[in-house]
């Protein structure tokens, strides 16, 4: 999507984004909690598939609007192209992938959409991602072979901490659930905004280096996940193994 588009976009987005009547965006019930300690949490929500998780229509979450407000307050988030010059990018392959997802080459940049905002605002509600930002990384699982219609698997990890550090206890349980019948879809995590620096560092909506080199090598059961997506909140980079492969690794 070109920049102008974007930026459009994401003004209609918040200034009339949260669903009203029939069109909310809301997970049906609690997830099912399968770790929780002092860091870390993984939980996971079985649902139906459909258009809503995709939609433009943006989940009633306090957590997730206080921190689009903070943003918002001191950044223009329509300013995608900031991110080329943003002073944090550590790495030759962190600027050449920026260049790459910038110019349109490459992937789908979009508005975040539902189910996005959802697993964000679960972070956000947890903690505040404005002022302590942490990351989570959800692997989403499809199916559709049960007399059920087809469904959604979503698992949800984080360490509250702003990196996933080692994601075993959420890729174990997907392989297992991969080896059951459910298909790899989705991988998303976020990167965070960092409001305590001087000059603030936003959080890039795309792979860093590192990411596409683990994520390069990632499949369940033998299969790779049909996309892998990063956001910030506000936009969410979408890239299928092809186009991750044409991203360079922090070891490439
Ligand atoms: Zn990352």
């Amino acid at each position: 999507m070109p920049r102008g588009v974007i930026a459009a976009f994401l003004l209609l987005v918040f200034v009339c984004s949260v669903g009203t009547g029939t069109e909310t965006c809301s997970f049906p019930g609690p997830p099912t909690v399968v770790l929780k300690d002092e860091k870390r949490l993984l939980q996971y929500w079985e649902v139906e598939d459909s258009a809503k998780w995709t939609s433009g229509f943006l989940p009633d979450s306090a957590g997730y609007w206080r921190f689009v407000r903070f943003v918002r307050s001191r950044l223009d988030v329509s300013e995608v192209h900031r991110y080329v010059s943003a002073p944090d990018l550590p790495t030759t392959q962190d600027k050449q992938n920026s260049k790459l997802m910038l110019s349109g080459g490459i992937g789908d940049l979009r508005p975040i959409d539902c189910l996005e905002a959802l697993l964000f605002s679960v972070q956000a509600q947890r903690h505040p991602m404005e002022t302590q930002p942490t990351e989570f990384l959800a692997l989403i699982l499809r199916r559709d072979d049960e007399g059920k219609g087809p469904r959604l698997k979503i698992w949800y990890f984080t360490v509250d901490q702003p990196g996933i550090g080692r994601p075993g206890p959420i890729t174990d349980s997907a392989e297992k659930d991969v080896a059951a019948g459910w298909k790899p879809f989705l991988n998303l995590h976020n990167h965070n905004f960092f409001f305590d620096k001087t000059p603030i560092v936003p959080g890039a909506a795309w792979p860093s280096a590192n990411d596409v080199q683990v994520m390069k090598n990632l499949s369940f059961h033998g299969l790779p996940l049909e996309r892998t997506a990063v956001t910030d909140g506000f936009i969410t980079s979408h890239l299928r193994p092809d186009e991750l492969k044409r991203l360079r690794g922090a070891d490439e």
